[in-house]
């Protein structure tokens, strides 16, 4: 039996906790890949340059736009953020399901470009200052980053009503295995299962 693998997009606000959760799915799903973006903003000190982004400059990003290199790509914050196509297809033809940790305009592309094959999946955090406490408790964000992310909480997070779930991240363990719940039940779903 050969099943219609898909792509999964967790999104959610600065500081809802994203990356934290994909992390740990990957290492609980071995079916998992986790789309590595492109991005120009810079490294932060805990962060590995391959792993958790491909850290490159802006002249960089625009030649890889300009050689048709993205599936989707988007300007976030002042700075570049882009999902590169060769990865996705690979991993796809390797039957992997995909997962990526991309903003609302990454989804609507990704969906136009993967029509009937993505699961979107926001994550709502407990309040708007629990989000503000944890993003000033990472202390990675200098203060002008710091101001501009809190600025947009509001609008990003009206950003939920396009997606197909919302889970909760009051508990981290918990917010995963909802995650890994609604991944094992969208492969169960009949219009994935093509051939046999
Ligand atoms: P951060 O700088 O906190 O790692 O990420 C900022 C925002 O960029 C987050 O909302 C994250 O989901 C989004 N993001 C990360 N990689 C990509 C990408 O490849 N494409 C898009 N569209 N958004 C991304």
């Amino acid at each position: 039996m050969k099943y219609q693998n898909f792509i999964i997009i967790i999104s959610g606000v600065s500081g809802s906790g994203k990356t934290t959760i994909c992390k740990k799915l990957i290492e609980l799903d071995e079916n998992l890949y986790y789309s590595v973006s492109v991005t120009t903003r810079e490294k932060r000190a805990y962060e590995i340059d391959g792993v958790d982004y491909i850290f490159i400059s802006k002249e960089e990003f625009l030649k890889k736009i300009e050689n048709d290199e993205f599936l989707e790509w988007a300007e976030i914050y002042g700075k570049f953020y882009g999902t590169l196509k060769k990865p996705i297809i690979e991993n796809l033809s390797k039957n992997k399901d995909i997962i990526m940790d991309i903003d609302v305009q990454g989804k609507r592309n990704v969906e136009r470009n993967f029509f009937g094959r993505v699961i979107s999946i926001f994550l709502i955090p407990p309040s708007k200052d629990e989000v503000i406490r944890r993003l000033k408790l990472r202390g990675d964000l200098s203060k002008e980053e710091l101001e501009k992310r809190i600025s947009l909480i509001d609008i990003e997070m009206n950003y939920r009503w396009e997606y197909d779930y919302w889970v909760m991240n009051d508990d981290l363990e918990k917010a995963v295995l909802n995650v890994k719940k609604i991944i094992d039940v969208e492969r169960l779903r009949a219009r994935y299962i093509i051939e046999f």
